[in-house]
C-alpha cells in the first residue's frame, strides 16, 4: 500500500460553502455579538435533544464552570467524575473550589462506573459529572437514581456525544444539566463554543448571569430606569459570538448526516477489526447508540508505542484518548496517586484511538485499517505485508 501523502488526523471539522456563506452573512449584519445568532442556536440546540433551555458559551470548558457555579458547588464540596476524559471536566470543579473525586471506569464501556460512584460518595458529596466518554452515553438512568438517593446534582459531559441517544432520547434530556463542546473535532463545531441544555428554570437564570459578569435585571434595577442594572454575583464575560453561533446554525443542520458517517466508519472498523486477535475493538450497551466521536482500540500484547509510532510514520493521525486526569502533576501536587483507579489505569496502558470524522473517505479508511493489519498476522484483504 503506497504511503499517503497527507496527515490523516484523528478528527476534525467539516465546513462547507454554505457554513462559510452564513458567517459571511452574519460579518453584514447589525450584530457581531450577543445578537440573534445566540437565541437561534440555543433554541436549536434545546429543540434537537428536547431540554426546555440552552445557553451558549464561548467553549464547552467555560460552560462547564458555569453549570458548576449553578450547582452551588463550593469550597468543601466533593463531584465524583470519570479519570478517562479531558482535564476540563475536572478542572471545572476545581474553579469554584470544589474537591474532585475520580470514580474507575467500567472496563465494558469504559464510562464511569454507577458502583465506583457509590463507593466514594461521602456527606460532602455535591455532585457527579459523568463523561460520555468516545459519544457512548453513560449509564445515565442508575446514576439519576443513585443521584436522587443521595440529593447531588449531575451535570453531564456530552462533549463527546452531541447527537448520541440513551434508550431512544437525545442525550441532553437526562441530566440536570448536559454540556456540549463545538470545538473543531467535536461533533459540530462553532470553531470554540460550548453549551448547557436543562429543563430548571433556576440554573437556567444563573447560568445566563454567570455568561455576562454576574449582571442582572433585578426588580431595583427595573424601577430605577433602562440604563440601570445589577452586579449580583461575581461572573466572566464566557459569551459566545454571533459569528460563532451563526456557524452552529448552520452546521446543526447537518449533525444527523456527521453522525450517521461517523456509525458508518466505525462499522467499516469493527468489521475488519472484530476478529483479529491482539485487537480488543469497543463495544457498546444495547440501549445506547454512540455518536462515535472517537474509535479507540485496546492493543494486548503487543508494544501500543511502537504500532502508534509505525502508524505516525505513515502519515495516521492515531491518537490516545485519555491519560488519566489524576497522573497530570497538578493533580498529582493535589496528593492524588498513581493506582488510584486500576482498572481506568489498565486501559490506559492498551488504548489507542483511531481516526473518526464525517469527512474521511473510505479510501482512507482502508488504508488506515490495512496498516493497522500489516502489524498482525491476519489472513485479511487489507493485509499489505
Ligand atoms: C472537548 C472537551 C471538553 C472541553 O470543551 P472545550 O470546548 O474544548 O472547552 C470537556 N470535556 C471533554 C470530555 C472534552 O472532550
Amino acid at each position: 500500500m503506497e504511503k499517503f501523502s497527507h496527515f490523516i488526523s484523528y478528527g476534525r471539522q467539516s465546513v462547507d460553502e454554505e457554513d462559510i456563506q452564513t458567517v459571511i452573512n452574519t460579518l453584514r449584519s447589525p450584530f457581531l455579538t450577543q445578537g440573534p445568532r445566540i437565541v437561534e442556536l440555543e433554541q436549536a440546540v434545546a429543540n434537537y435533544v428536547g431540554a426546555k433551555y440552552a445557553v451558549a458559551f464561548c467553549n464547552g470548558t467555560a460552560a462547564l464552570h458555569a453549570a458548576c457555579y449553578a450547582a452551588g458547588i463550593g469550597e468543601g464540596d466533593e463531584v465524583i467524575t470519570s479519570p478517562i476524559t479531558f482535564a476540563a471536566s475536572a478542572n471545572c470543579v476545581r474553579y469554584v473550589g470544589g474537591t474532585v473525586v475520580f470514580a474507575d471506569i467500567d472496563s465494558v464501556t469504559y464510562n464511569i462506573d454507577p458502583v465506583q460512584i457509590s463507593a466514594k460518595i461521602t456527606e460532602k458529596t455535591k455532585a457527579i459529572i459523568p463523561v460520555d466518554f468516545t459519544g457512548q452515553p453513560a449509564n445515565i438512568d442508575e446514576i439519576m437514581a443513585i443521584a436522587k438517593e443521595h440529593n447531588l446534582v449531575v451535570i453531564e459531559d456530552g462533549a463527546h456525544s452531541f447527537g448520541a441517544e440513551y434508550k431512544g432520547r437525545k442525550v441532553g434530556a437526562q441530566a440536570d444539566m448536559t454540556m456540549f463542546s463545538f470545538h473543531p473535532v467535536k461533533p459540530i463545531t462553532t470553531a470554540e463554543g460550548g453549551i448547557i441544555v436543562t429543563d430548571n428554570e433556576e440554573y437556567f437564570k444563573k447560568l445566563l448571569k454567570f455568561r455576562s459578569h454576574g449582571i442582572e435585571q433585578t426588580p431595583y434595577a427595573l424601577e430605577q430606569g433602562d440604563w440601570y442594572y445589577e452586579m449580583t454575583d461575581l461572573g466572566y464575560n464566557y459569551r459566545m459570538t454571533d459569528l460563532q453561533a451563526a456557524l452552529g446554525v448552520s452546521q446543526m443542520s447537518k449533525l444527523d448526516a456527521f453522525i450517521q458517517r461517523r456509525r458508518e466508519i466505525s462499522e467499516m472498523y469493527t468489521e475488519a477489526l472484530k476478529d483479529v486477535e491482539g485487537i480488543h475493538i469497543p463495544q457498546q450497551l444495547e440501549d445506547t447508540e454512540s455518536g462515535w466521536h472517537l474509535y479507540m482500540i485496546q492493543i494486548e500484547n503487543a508494544n501500543r508505542k511502537q504500532i502508534f509510532e509505525e502508524m505516525r510514520a505513515a502519515n495516521i493521525g492515531v491518537h490516545v484518548h485519555y491519560i488519566p486526569v489524576y497522573w497530570h502533576p497538578y493533580y498529582q501536587q493535589l496528593g492524588y496517586k498513581k493506582g488510584l483507579c486500576p482498572v481506568a489505569e489498565d486501559w490506559y496502558e492498551k488504548a489507542l484511538t483511531l481516526p473518526i470524522h464525517p469527512s474521511l473517505t473510505d479510501k482512507e479508511i482502508e488504508y488506515i485499517i490495512g496498516n493497522l493489519l500489516a502489524r498482525y498476522n491476519t489472513n485479511s484483504e487489507y493485509n499489505v505485508r
